[in-house]
């Protein structure tokens, strides 16, 4: 019987066998990730069975390494992704507008993606936030500051999930993760109606449930300023 997906762990990688295996799996077709943790290298691999065997003995022939292979259920990956690497910035500013709220931007192919969330984000996986799509915005934004606008958080983000970005966002479902001052972990944009979207808190370690982190943490993380009321 054909195993669906394997979950490889390399221990002891030479440095060069990431970017080796990537461009593997893209010859064989085969989809799937590969993630560097804790000097392994870990890949998971689905499709074919037998271009996943092929990903396989390309693994267990690689100089110098020890692979344990494992099957894995299947997870549907639409890409042959690498996990664990910054995929650009994303930065929060608040926004004392004639409606308030918070403005959620992700850096994507050289542009700030846009949402504007009238509640701000939370860290509570059950609080589903509304966040309207709004225009991109350039880079040299995100650092500003004004008597109605204060940068509430930032940082870098991951790309997750099984399609390719941008792609996901264009399909209206796009996961990543954030590490920034305030909102880290896994987060999920899920599109509802046209330009409507919500904003989830995936439930992982940096998951808070009950908490209120727009309350906890209202000061700008470049100038400690809060916005007045
Ligand atoms: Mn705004």
């Amino acid at each position: 019987m054909a195993v669906p997906a394997i979950r490889a762990v390399v221990v002891d990688p030479a440095p060069e066998l990431r970017d080796a295996v990537v461009t593997r799996a893209r010859e064989l077709g085969v989809m799937g990730w590969v993630r560097q943790q804790d000097g392994a290298l870990l890949v998971h691999a689905e499709g074919d069975p037998d271009t996943v065997g092929a990903l396989e003995e390309f693994l267990r022939h690689a100089l110098g390494t020890r692979v344990q292979t494992n099957p894995v259920a299947l997870e549907g990956h639409e890409q042959f992704a690498v996990r664990g690497v910054t995929a650009g910035v994303f930065v929060v500013q608040e926004h004392r507008a004639t409606a308030h709220h918070f403005d959620f931007r992700l850096e994507v192919g050289g542009v700030m993606r846009s949402w504007a969330v009238p509640k701000g984000p939370s860290l509570d996986p059950a609080v589903k936030r509304l966040a309207v799509e709004v225009e991109d915005h350039a880079l040299s934004h995100n650092t500003f500051e004004g008597r109605r606008v204060i940068v509430w958080d930032r940082g870098t983000y991951e790309q997750g999930g099984r399609v390719p970005w941008p792609e996901a966002l264009d399909r209206g479902h796009a996961v990543f993760v954030l590490a920034g001052e305030k909102l880290r972990g896994g987060f999920a944009l899920q599109r509802t109606a046209e330009r409507q979207w919500l904003l989830i808190k995936r439930r992982d370690e940096a998951a808070r449930p009950g908490s209120d982190i727009v309350a906890e943490r209202p000061e700008s993380v470049l100038s400690r300023r809060r916005l007045v009321q």
